[in-house]
């Protein structure tokens, strides 16, 4: 029987594989799509008012010009959200309360992004991690200083070792902690925080958990298609999401930078 890698083999053995985790994600292919995105909406705004324009003339001289307002405001709008989070991505500070707009980021523009992304043929796994870079900054931007029983922790329960027997789905403190995956330095960071961490089976009981926690924040380690997701189903909610580590593949033998995790806690508790 071949010899079990131990977590350590497996960090040095890790280098990232395609469509793994590339860090520091590229921030600057988000702040280009929103720009695209922006100026599309704006020509397709144009002719959206041009072209009935002519036709609305002839009903009322008047509804070319209401019309043209009402468009205008709505392109204002739109530009002036997408500078407003260029802003607060690139200073990292939050001058135009832009977490107010991480609805209209979520919600509107992602959608958009990724498929002028999927056009321009940027793969998608990459307009991801720059979305999930892009958030957490924007979180870390409202500056709001949480106490740590209001931060609901998110681990797939992938991370733990394959042939760990012990079922830390229950409580993770059942962990005998004997090293061979993350789950023993999460204990650690549980204790030294004084923040539950629940190691979960799925999005359904993640879910479940939020609606239980009703936490001000959540902090998720996951690949980036769920915390993508993850990040848009728990809107109003904000996520700080950890991109996981992935050397065997995705949903196996998975891992986290604990580090990453300490850093995002530290950055909603205010605790250096
Ligand atoms: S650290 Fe804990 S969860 Fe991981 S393999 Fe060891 S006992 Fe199992």
């Amino acid at each position: 029987m071949g010899k079990v890698k131990s977590l350590i083999d497996r960090e040095e053995e890790f280098a990232g594989q395609d469509g793994s985790v590339s860090y520091k994600p590229p921030k600057s292919i988000f702040i280009a799509l929103l720009a695209a995105t922006t100026f599309i909406l704006i020509v397709v705004g144009f002719l959206f008012w041009y072209i009935p324009a002519v036709g609305l003339n002839n009903i009322h001289p008047s509804l070319p010009l209401i019309f043209g307002i009402i468009v205008l405001t709505l392109i204002l709008f739109i530009s002036t959200a997408a500078f407003a989070v260029t802003i607060a991505v690139t200073n990292g500070k939050d001058i135009f309360r832009s977490y107010r707009l991480r609805g209209i980021l979520i919600k509107f523009f992602l959608p958009l992004m990724v498929m002028l992304g999927g056009i321009l043929k940027i793969p998608r796994i990459k307009i991801e991690q720059s979305f999930i870079d892009v958030n957490n900054q924007l979180v870390r931007a409202m500056g709001r200083v949480l106490r740590p029983e209001n931060v609901l922790i998110l681990m797939p329960h992938c991370i733990q070792y394959v042939n760990c027997k012990i079922k830390v789905t229950q409580d993770i403190r059942n962990c005998a902690a004997c090293g061979m995956c993350e789950i023993k330095d999460l204990l650690g960071i549980m204790t030294e925080f004084g923040i539950d961490i629940y190691v979960l089976t799925g999005g359904t009981i993640a879910r479940r958990k939020v609606y239980e926690k009703r936490p001000d924040v959540i902090v998720a380690v996951a690949c980036e298609r769920d915390l993508t997701s993850g990040i848009q189903d728990a809107y109003p909610i904000p996520v700080m999401g950890i991109v996981n580590k992935r050397p065997q593949g995705y949903c196996i033998g998975t891992g986290v930078d604990v580090s990453m995790v300490r850093d995002a806690i530290r950055g909603v508790i205010g605790r250096a």
